[in-house]
């Protein structure tokens, strides 16, 4: 017999919006993570008065909701831990409405980041928030994980660029956070709660984005050197310059070798550490900057510098760039990424502590990632199929989290806790700060329906990476 929520649904949104056919659960029941969760229900919402109507109900029969956008989370978040359902905004009509005087955009949940960017641009104004998924991710997972991406050096975050949002509660109530203005200190900033807050406290069904004037030029340079060492050296001597980049990414030898044998890109490949920067201004100050770098680079002895003078040729560059991450993903079956992150100073220390952790646990482990804000990816290659490799791998995990808060850094920078790394937040939160964040959630959900099992460990809880 019909659970009595999924016939209250039903004859609430419509029978079409409401998937319990078992191909449609499945089709909802993993992320870009570990771990596969199946669904009651999937609910496709396209409105904040359903939304609200879907959690009235959820609410009375103490039903969890999973909030869901792309499902392209990488730490768990859209995962139903606890059956019930999926609200999936995936299919909410992209919105975009630019209030080019204002400097703000209104847009809808499920509109896809890239899309964002393409439409402030043609006003001559942009949207710094630029995750590597920005094409397959919307901006509800955006605000939800407080994602970032290369530009995060010079321009920041999500929360950087949210000045309000609407919000549907767990008991149904659709409420405002902030507004449309840059300056507002009416209250408590609910709105910077919500962002990053991984939908455990309540469904984001619009939100109000702060633009900036799009910078007139940009100029990318890519820098070889022959050590780790060196490059960090040249990160620090860079930021310490009175050159502030907009980008500033990191390759080591093991992501150039593997970007080369997948597609051949021109990435300079006895290089052991490439650096890719970008700088954005006016075109005359640009090239004063550039100057000054090429300075630099050249005092710390790099082995090969390159200045595209065409804007294909540096899109080629940066293509390389995001070409790393399917290019590794080909070396073995199975893909953990991670993004532990570290003050800037720590970063060639970090990447000692990742060899050895390569070394200690025989595992195959290469980085690339944000060099300019500390936020690294240590990727690990290994096989699911392989209980012996993955249990080396999950150690070798929280070895990775260890190192990083040992360095003073967090154990993520963009990819959020979600179900991964919630067993180790008290080691960098302490139990104080855990034991708050779980005081603020219950005051928000006391029937505890919204994304539960996200965040918060378990008594036991620990990381699973093998089909054990
Ligand atoms: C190839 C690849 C590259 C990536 N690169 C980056 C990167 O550079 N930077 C980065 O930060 N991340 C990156 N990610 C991770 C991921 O893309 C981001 O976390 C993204 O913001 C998730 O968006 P989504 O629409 O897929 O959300 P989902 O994965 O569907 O959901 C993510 C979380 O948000 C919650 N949620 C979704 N919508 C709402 C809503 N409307 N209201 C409340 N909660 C909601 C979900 O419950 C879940 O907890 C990458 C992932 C992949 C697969």
């Amino acid at each position: 017999m019909e659970a009595k929520w999924i016939t209250a649904l039903k004859s609430t949104l419509g029978e079409k919006y409401v998937r319990t056919a078992v191909v449609d659960r499945h089709s909802y029941s993993y992320d870009g993570s570990f771990g596969e969760y199946v669904p009651e229900a999937v609910v496709q919402v396209a409105s904040a008065r359903q939304v609200s109507e879907v959690m009235k109900i959820a609410n009375h029969y103490r039903v969890p909701v999973t909030p869901r956008g792309q499902g392209t989370c990488l730490s768990g978040g859209p995962l139903p831990v606890y059956g019930g359902m999926v609200l999936d905004t995936s299919q909410w009509p992209a919105s975009i409405e630019v209030y080019a005087d204002d400097l703000i955009a209104e847009v809808s949940p499920g509109t896809l980041t890239s899309a964002i960017h393409q439409e402030v641009e043609a006003y001559g104004l942009m949207y710094p928030p630029d995750p590597s998924s920005a094409h397959v991710s919307t901006i509800g997972g955006n605000l939800a994980e407080n994602s970032g991406g290369p530009r995060g050096l010079k321009y920041g975050v999500t929360k950087d660029y949210v000045i309000g949002l609407e919000v549907v509660t767990p008991e149904g109530e659709i409420t405002r956070t902030g507004g449309r203005t840059i300056k507002n200190v009416t209250g408590l900033d609910i709105t910077k709660l919500i962002v990053g807050s991984e939908g455990v406290l309540g469904v984001i069904t619009s939100a109000t984005l702060k633009l900036i004037p799009k910078p007139k030029a940009v100029q990318t340079i890519m820098v070889a050197f022959a050590s780790m060492e060196t490059a960090g050296r040249a990160i620090s001597t860079t930021l310490t310059s009175g050159i502030l980049p907009s980008k500033m990414e990191f390759i080591d030898h093991a992501c150039v070798q593997a970007v080369e044998a997948y597609e051949p890109s021109g990435l300079p490949q006895d290089a052991e550490a490439v650096l890719i920067m970008e700088l954005d201004g006016h075109e005359e100050t640009l090239d004063k900057e550039l100057q000054e770098i090429l300075t630099i680079m050249k005092q710390l002895e790099a082995t090969a510098v390159q200045v595209p003078e065409t804007a294909e040729a540096a899109a080629r560059i940066w293509k390389a760039r995001k070409m790393v991450s399917p290019a590794i993903a080909t070396i073995k079956p199975t893909k953990v990424s991670e993004d532990a992150t570290v003050p800037r100073s720590q970063i060639p220390l970090m990447m000692k502590k990742l060899g050895e952790i390569r070394e200690k646990y025989e595992i195959n482990l290469v980085v690339f990632g944000h060099a300019g804000d500390g936020n690294l990816h240590p990727n690990i290659l290994c096989d699911e199929r392989d209980q012996a490799e993955m249990k080396r791998v999950e150690k070798a995990v929280e070895d990775i989290f260890q190192a990083a808060i040992d360095l003073g850094g967090t154990l993520s920078g963009e990819h959020g806790i979600g179900t991964m790394k919630s067993p180790f937040m008290e080691n960098e939160i302490g139990i104080a700060g855990v034991d708050l964040m779980k005081r603020i959630k219950q005051s928000w959900d006391p029937n505890n329906i919204m994304n539960p099992g996200k965040i918060f460990a378990e008594p036991g809880q620990r990381l699973v990476l093998s089909r054990e």
